[in-house]
């Protein structure tokens, strides 16, 4: 077990300041015009691909740290950067990460590089799971999979919604209702290999923010796939399956959720990035705005959104490092990854609105950045849990009810 410390080790502070510097000179001048363009920053993410940043070894090598934190700390730097094409670049390992958290190890090997391809030939993965009906309530998925045994395939059929890389992605992991009436207990994970007859996309969402990572429906007509595409294998589903029938209720979590719940201090430092961005920007603006007379920081109204701004900022880092330790270390007890990812989320939505205040009408503009991370905060409170969830599961977990 790796001790906590808030003093990062030389290989993370060499980490920080690699993703800081692209972030500062490739990621942040692009910003603006991708925001504009709200297309997938395809140059962007191969210059990424090209320094190591995007692929998969980037994503082993800040797994295998035992403290939990590069990863945080590398993502916080990025979405520093931008908080769109910081989607664009962490976007497929969400995927990687569902291939992992449910795939055995040779499934894992075989998919997770393939959803990263190399500097040469970029590509992306997609971890689908939300549908028109059923986002937060992930129990009730109407996507089925439906095994033949006469040609070991899976047959899936559904739609998907609002999925990041959705129809642009190399790999597709889609979670599915194998046994609809077991609810979430009859769910699996299946990989959509490249170039399956059946998967496109559907229409491409027009967003408030993020613009620049693609997020699109997905939909699956009678997508046959082989049998060693389900992520676990046969024998695990049967067991799991014939135990959820027994006991009605088998305690285990939800492919979806599972993979959710470990990703959520990740999700907690995206949100950070942003509210630092705009935190220091705002400071800066404050010290050479002038009114009546003085900078507008030496007013107290002002001084003391800033105050609160940078102490909220601290607060989430703080709850976001010691879950990312604790995912590494022991695992949650009580919720703390969620309380990392709603803690960050609001703070962003509240420090990038303050930020906007503080530059008064420039802040209003295109022209300036503020209103940009603005609406780039907004979806933390949304995606991989709405706050709301966070508060469920955080009051679930220190009651031990069942709150509804
Ligand atoms: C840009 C973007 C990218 C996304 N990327 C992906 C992706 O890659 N893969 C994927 O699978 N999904 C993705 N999503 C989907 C996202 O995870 C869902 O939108 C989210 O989980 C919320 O689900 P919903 O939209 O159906 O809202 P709903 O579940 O309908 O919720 C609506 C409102 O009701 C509240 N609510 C619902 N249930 C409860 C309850 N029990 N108690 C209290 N309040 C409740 C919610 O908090 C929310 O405020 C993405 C979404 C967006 C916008």
């Amino acid at each position: 077990m790796a001790d906590f410390s808030l003093t990062l080790n030389e290989d993370q502070l060499q980490i920080q300041k690699w993703v800081h510097d692209f972030a500062e000179n490739v990621i942040r001048p692009a910003a603006h015009e991708w925001d504009e363009r709200e297309e997938f920053p395809w140059p962007v993410v191969q210059e990424a691909a090209k320094i190591g940043l995007y692929g998969f070894d980037f994503l082993m090598n800040a797994m295998v740290d035992t403290t939990g934190l590069t990863l945080p700390v590398a993502i916080e730097e990025l979405f520093w950067g931008d908080a769109g094409i910081g989607m664009a670049i962490m976007g497929s390992a969400l995927a990687a990460a569902g291939i992992s958290g449910n795939g055995t190890p040779a499934q894992v090997m075989e998919w997770v590089p393939q959803c990263y391809g190399d500097e040469n030939d970029v590509k992306l993965g997609a971890f689908c799971v939300s549908e028109p009906d059923a986002g937060s309530d992930v129990s009730s998925l109407r996507t089925r999979a439906v095994y033949d045994q006469a040609s070991d395939e899976w047959v899936l059929n559904g739609t998907k919604a609002w999925i990041t890389n959705g129809g642009i992605a190399n790999i597709h992991v889609v979670v599915a209702a194998v046994e609809p009436d077991l609810k979430g207990r009859g769910q699996a994970s299946f990989i959509i290999p490249p170039n399956s007859k059946g998967l496109s996309q559907g229409q491409k969402y027009l967003k408030h923010g993020i613009r620049a990572s693609h997020t699109a429906e997905v939909v699956l007509d009678d997508v046959r796939i082989p049998g060693s595409c389900l992520l676990g294998g046969k024998e695990k589903l049967d067991a799991k399956l014939a135990r959820a029938r027994e006991r009605g209720h088998s305690g285990e979590k939800q492919p979806a959720m599972a993979t959710f719940e470990a990703t959520r201090p990740s999700v907690g430092a995206q949100a950070l990035g942003i509210a630092r961005a705009a935190y220091e920007y705002a400071l800066e603006y404050a010290k050479e705005r002038h009114a009546f007379g003085k900078p507008i920081i030496m007013n107290q109204a002002i001084a003391f959104k800033l105050a609160n701004m940078i102490t909220e900022i601290e607060a989430s880092r703080l709850l976001i490092w010691r879950a990312a330790w604790l995912a590494r270390n022991g695992g949650f007890t009580n919720a703390e990854g969620s309380m990392s990812k709603y803690k960050a989320s609001e703070t962003a939505v509240r420090v990038t609105e303050e930020a906007i205040q503080i530059l008064g009408g420039y802040g209003y503009t295109r022209e300036y950045p503020v209103e940009r991370w603005h609406r780039d905060a907004k979806i933390h409170t949304i995606f991989e849990g709405t706050s709301e969830i966070q508060q469920l599961v955080i009051a679930r977990a220190i009651s031990g009810l069942r709150i509804e």
